[in-house]
């Protein structure tokens, strides 16, 4: 099979094109043909005939399939299915902001973190999803948006909260983002981008260094030890204090925070004593918390606080000063919410 034209980042697409004597201008042609006009026929921009036969023997440039399309009549979310090659299935979520969306990625088929609370990781892994499979969600969203919601095909945020954890694949996750980021490309800004993490620390020592810039999102969900073991378990290997140590480690620049999530549950994490609790972690931090009522899906063993109860734990926060989102859940009836997706729907 043909490797992926969509696997290649800039600096790869200039090197194939050293090193087979094409015309130095085809790279930014290239790129700018498939992620800024994200055209859907061949090139056919100012390129030699031989460069384009060159990469039309060369590359594959199909995308991951649609499978599926479910629009939520609540709001204007979009849910994907995408169908890959071998059959397994991903989703992919537009998120509506005004007529701008945000784009929620996978990054794995499934997930290994097995978080209790979370739908994805009852399928465990299947696989790691490569760069193209990752791109190819975001050009198939983008070239839906223009055909079905025309004039509206503006993703302006792009975040890793699909399926998957995205550290947990960090090359293929680095090399979307150096595509997503390059000037001859989409140019999304790196603000734009947030990856979220279950506080897996190798990757977040590989994103320091690797992809600085690049927004981090950490899933706090409990300030103690014991519950949080219980709801994330690899915090038995990777325990939150070394999480957190790792991440203040990491230099931020003036403006940029790091955004806590913290899923409420009912009579779990919901109490003043566990808002104390993580406002005396966080205060101090750049941080920035979302609160993230719990989301039910098929068979789920937890349950959403009350909307006093959620507010009263917003309240204790807001004494510590630390700004605070309640994250309203956006196309829940399609299933299209954090924690619901999963590849079987
Ligand atoms: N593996 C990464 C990214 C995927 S989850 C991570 O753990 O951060 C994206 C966000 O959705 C995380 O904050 C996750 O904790 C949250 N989430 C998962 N299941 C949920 C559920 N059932 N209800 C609400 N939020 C959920």
């Amino acid at each position: 099979m043909k490797p992926s034209f969509y696997d290649l980042n800039y600096a790869d697409l200039e090197q194939i094109i050293n090193q087979n004597n094409l015309n130095h201008s085809a790279a930014s042609v290239l790129f700018n043909w498939h992620y800024k006009k994200k055209e859907t026929a061949q090139c056919v921009d100012k390129i030699a005939q031989s460069s384009l036969a060159f990469f039309d023997t060369t590359f594959d440039f199909s995308l991951p399939e649609i499978d599926t399309v479910h629009e939520s009549t609540n709001d204007r979310t979009v849910k994907f299915l995408f169908k890959l090659i071998d059959h397994h299935k991903v989703e992919t979520v537009l998120i509506p902001f005004h007529n701008k969306y945000s784009i929620c990625l996978s990054s794995q088929v499934g997930c290994a973190m097995n978080c209790s609370f979370c739908f994805t990781g009852k399928q465990g892994l299947k696989r790691n999803l490569t760069t193209s499979e990752i791109v190819g969600q975001f050009i198939q969203a983008w070239r839906w948006l223009a055909v079905n919601r025309a004039g509206e095909e503006r993703i302006l945020n792009i975040v890793f909260m699909g399926q998957g954890e995205p550290l947990h694949n960090f090359d293929a996750v680095k090399k979307a983002c150096e595509i997503f980021l390059s000037q001859h490309g989409a140019s999304i800004g790196v603000q734009k981008i947030t990856i979220s993490t279950a506080g897996y620390i190798p990757g977040l020592k590989r994103w320091s260094q690797e992809i600085p810039g690049v927004n981090l999102a950490l899933s706090l969900h409990s300030p103690f030890e014991e519950k949080r073991n219980e709801l994330i378990p690899i915090n038995k290997k990777y325990p939150l204090d070394d999480v957190l140590a790792t991440i203040d480690q990491i230099p931020l620049s003036k403006k940029q925070f790091v955004t806590y999530e913290y899923i409420l549950i009912k009579d779990f994490n919901d109490t003043p004593e566990d808002a104390e609790k993580l406002g005396a972690l966080l205060v101090g931090k750049s941080a920035y918390i979302n609160l993230i009522p719990f989301n039910s899906f098929p068979g789920s063993q937890y349950q959403r606080p009350d909307l006093d109860k959620i507010e009263k734990f917003k309240d204790v926060l807001d004494t510590f000063k630390i700004p605070t989102l309640i994250r309203t859940a956006k196309g829940d009836d399609v299933l299209a919410a954090c924690g619901q997706l999963n590849s079987k729907n």
